[in-house]
């Protein structure tokens, strides 16, 4: 069933294959520029609705302005309905007059009627030629307060003006307006209707409101939209238009004449609608909805198309990749059809057969690259529900005839080829040059051999270590390795570990190191080694040296053992220099003992205080014997030295708290010590190496105070190098002349009273024993440097 799956998925990335050779090949991009064009079909959109609108607003706008217009003129028709139907019921009043001759009272009687009739005329008037009035009726409609205005007597010239010229032409004269001096809200016309009775000139005189004129010719249904009013030139006279009409308003006033109202009184229209619809048609949200719908429409196509394109480019991409694997692989893969016609063939299996892509392809067997057709598997050939999948992939040995007639030994690796709905749709052919991959294994083995015969000719254990997270692996090594240390890195591990000196900057170290576990001594050389792929090594080149130290240190031992005999012999040479050493206290010793005899043995009372003196003297010389005994046992029978890795800061340490003991006993010198922050580990003994500093110092404490130096400073000075540190003890003492530096380490060299000449002697041999020498060098400014190095540790 597994076998089944791994099958299957192996077919998934074959069928990649036959989609690419199905045509996916000669694929292109989506041509660019896809959003660009959907951009400009939105843009123009956007264009036409625009158009679309403002031609929209502009047409309203024509609507309202020729509404403006007929609703102007219908007011100016029902101004000049009212002044002719007025007019009409004046001349019926005339007719009266001058039938019925009672003036008074028809003109009461029938005027009553006119005014009610005609709101707009405020006062009728009979009048004489002269302007005299004979008989006046006010319109009974009137407020108190504005039949004080109209009621006015006293005309301004403008009516007498009209008065005159109706007696003078006998026609119907219209005056200009005017109003009640002092109230300007009553502006009025004067219509003066001249007539004859009984031989005599009366005229009949109508005092029209100009403000009830407007307000009934206005008719109420425009109201709601319209504001009218009468001008006087620009000046308002009457109705209320002049209100400002809002910011946004586009549409223009409208302005015309009112006839027959006087050619200086002008109407004047305007639209009081505060947003006038400009969208009359709903043609426009109906498209308002459509654009919309377009512009989401293209927005999501677009995205759509981006997300497409996206996809595309990914599968180029994937199909670049695919390409490229194909053309990488070495191996010829061929994809045969359930009729064995071949449908696709990679780059390699053209290289391997010499035929060309075309030359191959839809060839059903013999395919013209079998050399050997008796082999072709026939397996395949047969019903493929027979096969058993287990047995796949089924490994042919081939013989290739390349269409240069060269012939090729293959490995043939034949497997089905499934669908992703597990069909099984045809074969794939895997075949790889067998010739090629055994030349390049055989030189690869031979490089490898001869690689390891160098290996093997070295005469040290050379290994390579890798340290991974398992632990550390054994990679490549020679014999001489696998005899010593065994197959494991354990023997390098080992090494490795008991050297403590650290590696270099260039990550390499030497050494002679003791391995405890092996029990050997082992020349050592270690790398670092950084692979092309970044991974460290260890390279470790490891010489066993044991014997050649075994001699050594017989050779050091009889050294020693010379050494010793010599110093012996040396010490025989000096016994008249010790024996005077020694006979001197001793001598000191006898004297001070025959005194304290005589003292005791011949004084009737003992003086406690002189016989405790001369002892105290006798202490004195058998310590100074103690002193030189020892000194001269001390340099006779050397310590062994034990090198260990220890920090000089706890070295220094010690040496200071002696120090103190010295300045006390040296009283006025002073120890100062010069030290950088960072102290390293250093390879050494460190009592012997405390030895030496002690005997420096108290060598120079003693100097300073014998010449009564006046700078008592003793300085003890660390100077940390790459390897070594430094060390150095000076003084601003008397300094030391050349011939006596010649001589200064040779033993029972000392200008001292009681010195024995063996300090610096034996500092010397200590400094050897940790691989350095003491050397001795004046002091700048006067004084004496002893230096000697001590190697650091890692
Ligand atoms: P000792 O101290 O017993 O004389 P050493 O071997 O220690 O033996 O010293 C040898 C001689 O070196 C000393 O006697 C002294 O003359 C000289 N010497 C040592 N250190 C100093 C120093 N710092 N300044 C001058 N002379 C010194």
């Amino acid at each position: 069933m597994a076998q089944q799956k791994n099958l299957s998925q192996n077919n998934d990335l074959l069928e990649r294959f036959t989609a690419s050779f199905a045509g996916l090949r000669s694929h292109s991009n989506l041509p660019n520029g896809t959003t660009p064009f959907i951009w400009a079909i939105a843009v123009l959109l956007i264009v036409i609705f625009a158009a679309f609108y403002l031609n929209v607003r502009s047409n309203n706008e024509a609507i309202l302005r020729t509404n403006l217009m007929k609703s102007t003129a219908k007011v100016a028709d029902n101004i000049e309905m009212r002044l002719r139907a007025s007019s009409a019921s004046m001349a019926r009043l005339i007719e009266r007059l001058e039938l019925d001759g009672n003036t008074a009272a028809v003109l009461n009687k029938f005027s009553r009627e006119l005014l009610n009739s005609n709101p707009e005329i405020t006062l009728i008037r009979l009048i004489e030629p002269s302007g005299k009035g004979i008989e006046s009726m006010v319109n009974p409609r009137l407020g108190k307060r504005e039949l004080r205005q109209y009621n006015y007597l006293d005309y301004p010239q403008v009516v007498r003006d009209a008065i005159a010229d109706a007696f003078l032409s006998n026609r119907v004269s219209i005056s200009s307006f005017w109003f009640t001096p002092g109230d300007s809200t009553s502006p009025s016309v004067v219509i003066v209707y001249p007539f004859t009775l009984e031989d005599k000139s009366y005229a009949l005189l109508s005092r029209i409101s100009l403000n009830k004129l407007l307000e009934e010719s206005t008719p109420s249904s425009l109201r709601a939209d319209y504001e009218f009013s009468l001008l006087h030139g620009t000046e308002e006279i009457a109705g209320r238009a002049a209100y400002n009409p809002p910011d946004d308003y586009t549409i223009p006033s409208y302005v015309r004449a009112a006839d027959p109202l006087p050619p200086s009184i002008q109407l004047y229209g305007c639209n009081i609608v505060e947003s006038p619809l400009i969208f009359a048609s709903p043609l426009i949200y109906w498209l308002g909805a459509l654009m919309l719908f377009l512009l989401i429409s293209l927005f999501f196509l677009n995205k759509e198309m981006r997300k497409n394109q996206a996809d595309l480019d990914r599968a180029n991409r994937e199909l670049e990749l695919r390409r490229s694997i194909e053309d990488s692989i070495s191996s010829a893969i061929v994809i045969t059809d359930l009729e064995n016609k071949i449908v696709y063939t990679n780059p390699a299996a053209q290289v391997i057969t010499g035929y060309s892509e075309d030359e191959l392809q839809g060839k059903t067997p013999p395919y013209p690259f079998w050399a050997d057709t008796s082999v072709l598997p026939a397996t395949l050939l047969g019903d493929p529900s027979k096969l058993d999948p287990a047995a796949f992939p089924y490994r042919f040995d081939l013989l290739v005839r390349r269409k240069d007639d060269e012939q090729l030994n293959v490995l043939l690796l034949a497997t089905p080829f499934y669908s992703s709905y597990n069909e099984h749709i045809g074969w794939i052919y895997m075949m790889r040059d067998n010739t090629i991959e055994s030349q390049s294994m055989n030189l690869t083995n031979d490089a490898i051999a001869s690689y390891q015969r160098l290996l093997n000719s070295v005469m040290s254990c050379i290994s390579v270590v890798s340290h991974k997270p398992t632990g550390t692996m054994l990679g490549i090594h020679n014999d001489h390795y696998t005899e010593q240390l065994g197959n494991t890195a354990d023997g390098h591990l080992a090494i490795s570990r008991a050297c403590k000196i650290p590696f270099n900057p260039q990550g390499s170290r030497e050494a002679e190191v003791w391995v405890d576990s092996l029990e050997r001594w082992f020349s050592i050389t270690e790398a670092r080694v950084t692979l092309p792929g970044g991974s460290h090594v260890m390279l470790q080149s490891a010489q066993d040296i044991t014997q050649r130290k075994i001699n050594e240190k017989e050779l050091e031992d009889q050294t020693n053992r010379m050494e010793n005999s010599s110093r012996l012999i040396t010490l025989g040479e000096m016994a008249s220099t010790i024996t005077h050493e020694i006979n001197q206290p001793l001598t000191a010793i006898t004297a001070y003992a025959n005194t304290a005899i005589e003292v005791i043995g011949n004084a009737p009372e003992v003086n406690r205080g002189q016989v405790l003196e001369i002892y105290k003297k006798i202490a004195n010389q058998a310590g100074r014997i103690d002193k030189i005994i020892k000194n001269i046992r001390a340099f006779a029978k050397r310590r062994p030295t034990t090198l260990e890795n220890v920090p000089l800061a706890n070295v220094i340490n010690d040496t200071q708290e002696l120090g103190k003991l010295i300045e006390k006993k040296y009283a006025g010198i002073r120890i100062v010590y010069e030290l950088p922050k960072v102290l390293p580990n250093v390879l050494c003994d460190p009592v012997q190496i405390m030895q030496i500093l002690m005997n420096l110092i108290r060598n120079a404490a003693e100097a300073i105070l014998e010449a009564g130096c006046t700078d008592r400073t003793i300085a003890v000075i660390a100077k940390v190098g790459a390897n070594e540190v430094e060390l150095q003890v000076a003084d601003h003492g008397p300094g030391i002349s050349d011939t006596m530096k010649a001589s200064l380490f040779t033993p029972f060299f000392s200008t001292k009273k009681n010195g024995l000449g063996l300090g610096l002697s034996t500092c010397q041999t200590i400094a050897e024993s940790h691989n350095t020498r003491l050397r001795v060098r004046d002091n700048e400014g006067g004084g004496t440097v002893f230096v000697f190095d001590l190697k650091i540790c890692s």
